[in-house]
């Protein structure tokens, strides 16, 4: 069996077996390819399995593997950081966006969306440690993006997607570094949980967060996307 074969079996049984741990049932949890920096053939492997999602960061990139694949049946997904020159590209060919992190570039997907597309899938990127150095709007600006994104025809506003910070993803040995980690999933969960109340949160059902290295973590505390990449790829080019 090819590599990538075994490697995503592996990765649907974690899981599976967090969302047992978790007492949720697995059908609830979507795996996303992460493929950037990977080859169109390593897509078309990963496919040949049974993964329908996958998730770019780069735009030429993913254009080009996008023109490679036509024939396939992929659901696309943009969670790199957008450029605002960027988004006429990214709202012609991408299903799902899970990077919003202002509304001029949430108006700018809108307005751009083709009439012929369904409304463009889209979550709000959240900065859920306060990096200065990361995208992502801080809690307090969830809920004022998410009104100006419901009054969009264009889009869909799905959820909330966050990438705790690598800080806590690296030690996790002690204690104390556990449960910054752990603390992170969890204020996304409340908020997430905060925005759903909303009379105007409609779809609103996508919690997106987990990576390789904190599939089960974020499983746990209510991940519908998780996002990987390393650990079905392998190390990227
Ligand atoms: C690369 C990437 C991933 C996947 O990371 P891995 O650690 O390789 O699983 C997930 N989300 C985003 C936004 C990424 O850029």
């Amino acid at each position: 069996m090819h590599k990538i074969t075994d490697k995503l079996t592996q990765v649907r049984h974690a899981i599976q077996q967090a969302a047992e741990r978790a007492n949720r049932n697995s059908n609830e949890i979507t795996l996303l390819a992460a493929s950037k920096k990977q080859s169109a053939q390593s897509i078309a492997t990963a496919y040949a399995a049974g993964q329908y999602d996958f998730g770019e960061n780069y735009l030429q990139e993913a254009l080009d593997k996008q023109q490679a694949l036509r024939d396939l049946d992929i659901c696309w997904h943009f969670i790199g950081p957008i450029q605002s020159n960027k988004t006429r590209s990214i709202t012609e060919n991408f299903s799902w966006v899970h990077s919003i992190d202002r509304e001029k570039v949430a108006q700018r997907l809108n307005d751009q969306r083709p009439d012929n597309l369904p409304p463009l899938n889209v979550c709000i990127q959240v900065n859920i440690d306060r990096e200065a150095s990361k995208s992502g709007v801080y809690a307090e600006n969830i809920l004022p993006l998410a009104q100006k994104i419901w009054s969009m025809p264009k889009l869909t506003l799905r959820g909330l997607m966050a990438i705790p910070a690598k800080q806590s993803l690296d030690i996790q040995t002690t204690e104390n570094h556990k449960t910054a980690h752990e603390s992170a999933f969890l204020t996304i969960q409340r908020e997430f949980e905060r925005i759903k109340l909303q009379k105007q949160a409609v779809n609103f059902d996508t919690l997106s967060m987990g990576m390789s290295n904190d599939l089960s973590e974020a499983i746990e505390y209510g991940a519908t996307i998780v996002r990987i990449g390393t650990h079905i790829f392998g190390k990227r080019l």
